[in-house]
């Protein structure tokens, strides 16, 4: 593990101009490589599995190297880069405040963007009178274009936390961004969940009022359900295995389904996505008394994912 965040670009000692994607870094450049923003010394870290789930190939800070002030790379500098860019919500409310040395992610501001939008919501043809169609329409989209910047924000944060590997950046960014539903504190450990913790997410979830953000990694492109009943577009995570210690297993399934065609058509096998919404638990029965536990998510808005990488 190292300090820093997990990092997807990097530059050669040997040419410094150049910004590479790490799934361009040939092996016989693995060494030598630095920070994109700084001269720090950074390493491969070879695509592995987590649970029987995929993690790819990424970049960390090497031992005794260390990012310098002012780094993107860095949890303070991506916090306070990431709060410079929120600032700009046309007539919005703050996501993210500044209190005191931290910041206050308000998940409040969060839940009643998302309910101003479905209060929007309306369908064309039940409009007569032209004109009130043209505002109403006009509404909707200002309503959705700032739950889609709250939402960016949202994930930007979560990644933020995605990419983090040492326990003191963990303890750093919750003392830097203290997250609060309803005017009581929630720790980050109750909004953030990795593969290590979806059994926990799974065992809460039904108890959750709150958004959450899971890490997961996209098992294949989107696929289009179109039945008697339904019609709607689901994309898969990959399969998180957990084996306990009297070797019986525990099948994890994360998934999100929407209406839209053009939310999930840039996401495919392998990519490592943050999603910030509402979860919902089900279980599938498979057989040899094999059980799912899925981890459902329904996406109403395209920025409550991102990449990892992105
Ligand atoms: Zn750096």
């Amino acid at each position: 593990m190292a300090e820093g965040l997990k990092m997807f670009y990097a530059r050669y000692e040997h040419n410094i101009n150049l910004r590479i994607p790490v799934e361009e870094i040939k092996e016989s450049d693995r060494k030598g490589l630095i920070c994109e923003f700084c001269p720090a010394k950074i390493s491969w870290v070879t695509p592995h599995q987590q649970h029987g789930k995929n993690i790819s190939a990424f970049l960390r800070l090497q031992k005794n190297e260390q990012h310098t002030s002012n780094c993107k790379n860095s949890v303070k500098s991506a916090i306070t880069s990431l709060v410079a860019h929120s600032q700009n919500i046309e007539d919005g409310k703050l996501l993210l405040e500044a209190q005191d040395s931290a910041f206050i992610f308000r998940m409040n501001v969060l839940i009643e963007a998302s309910a101003a939008l479905r209060k929007a919501t309306f369908t064309p043809e039940e409009e007569a009178d032209p004109d009130k169609k043209t505002r109403k329409r006009i509404r909707y989209k200002k309503t959705e274009k700032r739950l889609a910047d709250y939402f960016n924000t949202a994930t930007g944060i979560a990644k933020i936390r995605a990419k983090i590997e040492e326990s003191s950046d963990k303890k750093a960014l919750s003392e830097l961004v203290k997250i609060d539903y309803n005017g009581k504190e929630i720790s980050w450990n109750n909004f953030f969940y990795d593969e290590d913790r979806y059994p926990i997410l799974f065992k809460k979830a039904e108890r959750i009022a709150h958004p959450v953000a899971i890490l997961i990694t996209v098992k294949q492109a989107q696929k289009h359900i179109n039945t008697e009943r339904s019609s709607f577009y689901s994309l898969k995570g990959e399969l998180c295995t957990l084996e306990h210690e009297d070797k019986s297993k525990e099948f994890f399934a994360p998934g999100l389904t929407c209406n839209d065609t053009t939310f999930f058509e840039n996401l495919e096998a392998k990519d490592e996505i943050i999603v910030v919404g509402k979860v919902r638990p089900t279980t599938n029965h498979w057989g040899e008394g094999k059980i799912f536990k899925n981890l459902n998510f329904n996406i109403f808005n395209k920025k409550q994912i991102t990449r990892l990488k992105d």
